[in-house]
């Protein structure tokens, strides 16, 4: 299994008390498929991306990324393991207002300490994959909404992550632009092999997805796909 949450537990300080947001969360997500998280607002799905992106320490359990446990990791190894193993889309795009599509993509590539001749060309590579070859030289606010989710999503892949965690990209988006990103998402995860969560609370986008999971109140349950 290429993700693997196993009994997760997350609380997060409340006043005197805690709150839980995730409760006992088990979830494996194999190569080459997206499981879409459906649930209303406040029911933790954006925790689970972040536990399972190693950014938040659960209480307890445990999160497997492409067959490493990261329980025992310090911050400096899952620092290292996101970069190497994680793509991650957010919400809101986050791209630099002053650089265009594809420097957003080199500049990453610098971040990540793989910097390489070649990076140009992959960064253009996967920004046709993504649909935007004629945009690659336009800057954020040169683009739709809906172009900038896929600019976000074309950097999430650049170091050929194993997992890919996507939350909400339709959020902002008309259903016709929002049913293309997650289109997009389906075709690359099977392209690239990448084991890919879908967070959203969009039901009818998630047609074309492998698995359906619901989280109500921290619990996770099991949906059929709709389609
Ligand atoms: P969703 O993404 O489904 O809207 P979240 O994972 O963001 O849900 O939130 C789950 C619950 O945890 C909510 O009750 C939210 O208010 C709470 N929560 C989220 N982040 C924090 C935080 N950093 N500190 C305290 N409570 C939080
Ligand atoms: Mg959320």
């Amino acid at each position: 299994m290429t993700l693997s949450l196993h009994d997760v537990t997350l609380t997060y300080p409340d006043g005197d008390s805690r709150l839980t947001a995730l409760d006992n969360v088990s979830l494996d997500v194999p190569a080459g498929s997206v499981t879409g998280v459906v649930g209303p607002s406040g029911s933790g799905k954006s925790s689970l991306l972040a536990v399972a992106a190693t950014l938040i320490t659960p209480d307890s359990g445990e999160v497997t990324v492409d067959g490493t446990a990261t329980s025992g990791m310090d911050r400096a190894a899952r620092a290292a393991l996101r970069r190497r193993d994680l793509g991650i889309v957010f919400q809101q795009p986050n791209l630099l207002p002053s650089l265009t599509a594809v420097e957003q993509l080199e500049v990453m590539a610098r971040i990540s300490g793989r910097r390489r001749p070649s990076d140009r060309s992959r960064a253009e590579r996967l920004l046709a994959a993504v649909g935007l070859a004629d945009q690659a030289h336009r800057k954020p606010q040169q683009l739709s909404g809906g172009q900038r989710q896929r600019v976000a999503i074309a950097r999430a892949l650049l170091n050929d992550p194993a997992v890919l965690l996507v939350d909400e990209p339709t959020s902002a988006l008309d259903r016709d632009r929002g049913a293309a990103i997650v289109d997009l998402l389906v075709t690359l995860t099977r392209q690239r092999s990448t084991a890919t969560v879908l967070v959203t609370h969009d039901h009818e986008y998630l047609s074309e997805v492998d698995h359906i999971v619901e989280m109500i109140d921290g619990r996770l349950g099991t949906r059929q796909p709709i389609g």
